[in-house]
């Protein structure tokens, strides 16, 4: 049995990349807030204090917003200070504080503790992972609040003069774009998914993290020496030497690994054995389209069109969004382009008041095509705009979320008119533009076969199709462990997906975060028919090089015998056993190795 490290903790890796160094631990939560009884002649000031607490954190987050517009344009999503900026201008939350102030006689940082509180409670009892996620943000956004009103001077990651990983039980934007990124080169957080602020920016900024590690900053001190795993999700506090010497050797070889493919972006990824294979690239806004050449993508697998939608008072007009998508058109030529139609709802809720609705389980409810067919007349707007920008360039339309025919049918006749509109209007459209669908739930693998006849092409959405096989909230911590890419019930469906395109003719991409990941690549090309992946820009020169190192009559093996095993730990232990003859080529070719 092999031998149990007590040093190594497990989490959730959410940017790739390995680091050692010394920890700084950011200790916000023990910060004291204490009550103070504030006399009756001083409550006006005290409530001016709070107001002016509000003014000085919303005008600290418009400048960081500003700034990191300016610096990283559509690598950061801009929502996440959305949310801060939406809770501090929550009049039924500002007004609580003010009652609470008045009516029990305390101080402002005393109120907002008992707000604080109040929410933790109401919250805890909701198990889902949008509402902890929120749940986040308010405690984020109190605190931020409380820190000014004590006058506390905050630990600033601006003025580190060493290099540290941050380890902390959460990281808010405001500490991550605040940091000297100089000196940061790795986070180990407690709380989140790897679908968190700290995920997301950890892998926009390229820094290696672990997010969902529990309680490890109560473990950990400033100066302790941690190495952080952010390809596999581990992270050692104290190691001892031979844990260091064998991280370091892997770190050097991920180093000159990187430094390699990224030189060897631009080649196609074609195997061994002469398949092509197409690698296509993600992206929530066309400001991210600057990133497509930089990683050699070939075109955008899936345009997430909803980030258009979020965080505004008002719905995007065809006007808006057909520019927006002509930029995308114009852009990937001569390649094309993929634009999902709106997939809100779940875990990306619209806050137009007037379409916004709470529900108990939003992962099950009117989300994607759902809200669509729903609100037919925003559903036409959109798929106008993307009509009139496939004039400009190789544009493709993606319904997602297809549980059954019928919403392929009914999404089609509001697109037929969508295409009669404009052509009785005199615009030009792209009128063989290709229609597909998104596999994401277990119902449309069940029924592949039947809907390859309403559609021309199929992407496999495995983040869904994973939290829908395996009945897990895909941004819970608390199950993510079910998150089991490799789990029998999911490869069974991918073959059977495969299969049915397979037989019908329909070609079949994949957009899931699978399809970005080395460890999944043979198993996908293996199972059938996959010939494009699309991913984040980010893991584009790597898996396009890996894939240049593999073959297909290899993948296919792997497949075959990835479907005989029993489970997902099993199916893992095989893979990287059969990845490691791969790595091994990619080591040899290291020469700080010579001689090891
Ligand atoms: C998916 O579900 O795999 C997918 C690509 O879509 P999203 O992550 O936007 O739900
Ligand atoms: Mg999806």
């Amino acid at each position: 049995m092999p031998a149990i490290n007590k040093n190594i903790s497990h989490g959730i890796p959410a940017s790739s990349g390995i680091v050692i160094g010394k920890a700084y631990v950011l200790d916000r939560h023990h910060i004291c807030i204490l009550e103070h009884p504030i006399p009756p002649d001083k409550i006006e000031s005290e409530i001016e204090m709070f107001r002016e607490a509000v003014e000085r954190s919303n005008n600290e987050m418009a400048e960081l917003r500003d700034k990191t517009k300016e610096e990283f344009g559509g690598a950061v999503p801009l929502s996440i200070f959305d949310s801060h900026t939406q809770i501090l201008n929550d009049p039924a939350l500002l007004q609580e504080v003010e009652e609470t102030i008045e009516e029990r006689g305390c101080n402002a940082e005393w109120a907002l503790k008992l707000l604080l509180e109040k929410y933790e409670n109401r919250f805890s009892k909701i198990h889902d992972g949008y509402f902890r996620e929120r749940l986040n943000d308010i405690e984020q956004a109190i605190t931020k609040l409380q820190l000014i009103l004590i006058n506390h001077e905050s630990q600033s990651l601006a003025d580190l003069s060493e290099h540290v990983i941050i380890v902390s039980h959460d990281l808010t934007p405001t500490d991550t774009l605040q940091m000297n990124r100089e000196m940061v080169i790795g986070f180990a957080i407690d709380g989140g998914g790897a679908t968190s602020h700290a995920g997301i920016l950890a892998s926009s900024m390229d820094i290696p993290a672990v997010v969902g590690l529990r309680n490890l900053s109560h473990t950990v001190r400033s100066g302790d020496h941690l190495i952080v795993d952010g390809n596999s999700g581990e992270v050692i506090h104290l190691p001892d030497k031979e844990q260091f010497l064998d991280y370091n050797r892997r770190r050097q070889n991920y180093l000159y690994f990187d430094q390699e493919v990224h030189a060897q972006k631009d080649l196609h990824a074609t195997t061994t054995d002469d398949h092509s294979i197409t690698i296509q690239a993600n992206i929530e806004s066309s400001d991210d389209l600057r990133h497509l050449v930089e990683h050699g993508a070939e075109g955008v697998g899936l345009y997430r069109t909803e980030y258009l939608y979020l965080n505004r008072n008002t719905l995007p007009n065809e006007e808006e969004q057909f520019e927006d998508y002509k930029k995308v058109a114009e852009a990937v030529t001569p390649y094309h382009a993929v634009i999902r139609t709106l997939d809100i709802g779940g875990d990306k809720i619209i806050s137009v008041a007037k379409y916004y609705e709470s529900e108990p389980n939003p992962a099950l409810g009117l989300r994607a095509i759902r809200f669509c067919l729903k609100n037919p007349n925003i559903f036409k707007t959109q798929l106008r705009a993307i009509l009139r920008a496939s004039h400009y360039g190789r544009l493709k339309i993606m319904y997602p979320l297809i549980t059954a025919t019928d919403e392929i049918l009914e999404a089609n006749k509001i697109l037929e008119t969508a295409k009669e509109e404009l052509g009785k209007e005199g615009i030009a459209f792209d009128e063989d533009i290709e229609v597909g669908i998104m596999i994401e739930t277990p119902s449309s693998v069940m029924i592949a076969d039947i809907l390859a006849r309403h559609c021309s092409f199929f992407s496999i959405g495995t983040n869904d199709l994973i939290q829908y096989t395996m009945a897990i909230d895909r941004v819970n911590e608390n199950v993510a462990y079910l998150y089991q890419p490799l789990s029998p019930a999911i490869i069974r469906m991918l073959a059977r997906v495969m299969k049915s395109a397979d037989d019908a003719g329909v070609k079949v991409s994949v957009c899931g975060k699978m399809a970005g990941d080395p460890r999944y690549a043979m198993l996908l090309l293996g199972l059938g028919q996959a010939h494009t992946l699309s991913m984040d820009v980010h893991s584009i020169p790597r898996l396009k090089r890996f894939i240049r190192s593999i073959s297909m009559e290899d993948c296919r093996a792997l497949a075959k015998k990835a479907l005989e095993l029993d489970g997902a730990s099993e199916t893992e232990a095989f893979i990287s056993r059969e990845m490691a003859k791969y790595m091994v080529v990619a080591e040899r070719s290291d020469p700080t190795n010579a001689g090891v």
